[in-house]
């Protein structure tokens, strides 16, 4: 059986009439920058996520960015951030000028150690990127207290946790901002490029609201040098399309994860993920490791069945931070992870049959190399 990482155009099949509905307004709307798909999609998202405010940006890196400079964060400031994430958590630092210390995570959760920040916080630091990273919150509470001891800005990298809840409250409204990306394979996609910050901080959403237009409120006037990052009006549309499907996506996801951990469990060399009782994942990817990764990736393969590696690099061994001297064994978690994880596919259009056979093949695998 052919089982694909993960069927994109599903979601268009399923929501057709409502989608070609949404693209009609917006083509008869003659309001094709900034206007009421933006503004009605914000305040949905907004009561999505329990926060005051949502400012729709054009992508997940420019709403980390502008989240940082909203809080004022620049050249000669520290940023702490995971050691393992995807690399927009680090250049949106490395774009306002800031300098990314990395922490290494809890290896069963894949979640930034909130025990290891205390060491990397110096006189220079300012803010934390907690990333809740594979749709599983961080422990938010520690991460505030300790921001709370040293005095710093919490920015949520929340990409790929759409819909999670942490001790029963939805992600989104927890944190000084969150930001969020709706690239097309996210939890919430949209069909093309979109991104997001929520807040309960209205000097933060005033701040963003500002930066992603030119720098203004009052058009041509020009209060501080911004940029051209507005959340589009016609993914704005989709978006709100989608929104209303989220929760039923998210519980397939959780569905498909519980079969993977009931039925994986035990398998010869198999690591399965860990999820820690006081959060609700949502299921973004399934992630799990075996010391033989490369050749159960052969092996699923073979039987048709796809899979792909969150990330093969970590940010400090890119060549992007080549120039920053960090060596290779500088942060062993994170290389470890990145050696030996792997991404079973996971999403909300996955007939049973499909989750049968990875596992059947996961775990004929692992068999054979008892
Ligand atoms: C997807 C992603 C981003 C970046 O989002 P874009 O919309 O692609 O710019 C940032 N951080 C994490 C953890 C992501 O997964």
């Amino acid at each position: 059986m052919n089982v694909p990482f993960l069927e994109l155009n599903a979601a268009y099949e399923e929501l057709k009439s409502d989608l070609d509905a949404a693209y009609q307004r917006f083509m008869r709307s003659g309001q094709y920058v900034l206007s009421s798909e933006v503004e009605g999609f914000e305040k949905e998202y907004a009561t999505y996520c329990d926060a005051k405010w949502c400012v729709g940006v054009s992508n997940g890196l420019d709403a980390l960015h502008l989240a940082l400079r909203a809080c004022g964060i620049g050249p000669r400031d520290e940023v702490i951030v995971p050691s393992n994430t995807y690399i927009a958590t680090w250049l949106a630092v490395t774009q306002v000028g800031a300098t990314p210390v990395p922490v290494e995570p809890d290896c069963r959760t894949f979640n930034i150690d909130p025990a290891q920040i205390d060491k990397a916080v110096g006189p220079a630091t300012r803010a934390i990127i907690p990333v809740n990273l594979y749709g599983q919150p961080v422990d938010y509470d520690s991460v505030i207290k300790i921001a709370l001891r040293y005095g710093l800005r919490i920015i949520v990298d929340n990409a790929q946790a759409h819909g999670a809840r942490y001790k029963s409250k939805r992600v989104g409204g927890l944190a000084d901002v969150e930001c969020h990306s709706f690239y097309p394979t996210k939890n919430l996609g949209a069909f093309g490029e979109a991104g997001a910050i929520t807040t309960n901080d209205d000097e933060v959403s005033d701040r963003v609201r500002v930066l992603r237009n030119y720098g203004s409120r009052i058009r041509y006037h020009n209060e501080v040098a911004g940029y051209n990052s507005r959340l589009d009006e016609l993914q704005a549309a989709f978006l709100r399309v989608k929104l209303r499907r989220l929760d039923d996506w998210n519980a397939r996801r959780r569905s498909i994860a519980n079969m993977y951990l009931n039925q994986l469990d035990g398998s010869n060399g198999l690591i399965l993920p860990t999820t820690l009782a006081w959060t609700e994942p949502v299921w973004y990817l399934f992630v799990v490791r075996h010391p033989s990764r490369d050749a159960l990736q052969a092996a699923l393969k073979e039987a048709g069945i796809t899979t792909l590696i969150h990330y093969p690099v970590p940010p400090h061994l890119s060549s992007a931070y080549k120039d920053s001297g960090f060596k290779s064994g500088a942060f062993p978690v994170a290389e470890q992870l990145a050696a030996s994880c792997l991404s079973l596919p996971v999403g909300p259009h996955m007939s049973d049959e499909q989750i049968n056979a990875v596992v059947n093949a996961v775990q004929e695998f692992c068999d054979s190399s008892r």
